[in-house]
């Protein structure tokens, strides 16, 4: 996959007058570029709705390193990250992977001083009963939920989206045709999407399509195995190298999700 920051994709609104008409006109826009988006990811070898949110987690993360700095504290951005309580554990991990030791204290500063302020404002004989009714930010900070982390919340917004999306694609016939040659959704996926399909032949059409792309992964799988000596470790193709890892994201969808 590709990478890097890529910004504000839809910055129609600062130019416009008109927040109604700009708002109808950054959805179209919205729409399209999901709608290329999605088709072009038919051809990533994995879930094409993993494949992008994959990206736009990476993205995403990017965004908020580039925020770390302590210049920045001031940002609108990081008011929001502050109110929020911080990332998700695996978020949080992820943002440190690829922060400067500096983002990471200054974002881990400004959140810790949160937490003295909101230890302080309950005492020591209040804790006990903060902590086992979740009180306020501990509900965030217990790890039971990730609701509270903007990452999370940007991403569960987009899979939306894009599963919405694809109900539409798949109208196309042409698009069927690239998505039978794709690898297919991840079961947590084709789960999720069936809430989006009111089209019973749609549904149809993608159990069939998804036993015939369960079916490839099987077989490069167990190719793969057979081909684990030499002199037929040097016959794997591509697609059996790969097969181990289609089978995990078929299963379970992408690391993270
Ligand atoms: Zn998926
Ligand atoms: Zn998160």
């Amino acid at each position: 996959m590709g990478s890097g920051f890529t910004g504000c994709r839809f910055s129609v609104r600062r130019d416009s007058e008109s927040n109604r008409s700009v708002g109808y006109l950054e959805i179209g826009i919205v729409e399209k570029v999901d709608n290329k988006k999605i088709i072009e990811s038919f051809s990533s070898g994995r879930c094409p709705i993993c494949a992008l949110l994959r990206q736009d987690e990476f993205d995403g993360l990017c965004h908020w390193v580039g925020q770390s700095d302590d210049k920045d504290k001031e940002s609108e951005e990081r008011k929001r990250l502050l109110a929020s309580g911080g990332f998700c554990n695996y978020h949080f991990w992820e943002f440190q992977g690829i922060s400067t030791h500096y983002g990471s204290a200054s974002i881990g500063a400004e959140l810790i001083e949160r937490l003295i302020k909101v230890l302080q404002t309950h005492g020591f004989e209040d804790l006990v009963d903060a902590f086992k009714e979740r009180k306020e930010d501990f509900k965030a900070w217990s790890l039971e939920g990730y609701t509270h982390c903007l990452l999370c919340r940007d991403i569960k917004k987009k899979e939306k989206r894009y599963l919405k999306e694809l109900t539409v694609i798949l109208q196309d016939d042409s698009y069927k045709a690239k998505y039978s040659e794709s690898y297919g959704l991840c079961i947590p996926h084709f789960i999720k999407i069936v809430d989006y399909i009111e089209d019973g032949s749609l549904i149809k059409f993608l159990f069939e399509t998804e036993l015939a792309q369960m079916g490839k992964i099987k077989a490069n799988a167990i190719n793969l195995i057979q081909k684990k000596e030499p002199p037929f470790c040097w016959q794997q193709t591509e697609d059996e190298k790969k097969s181990w890892f289609r089978a995990i994201e078929k299963i379970v969808g992408r690391s993270g999700t």
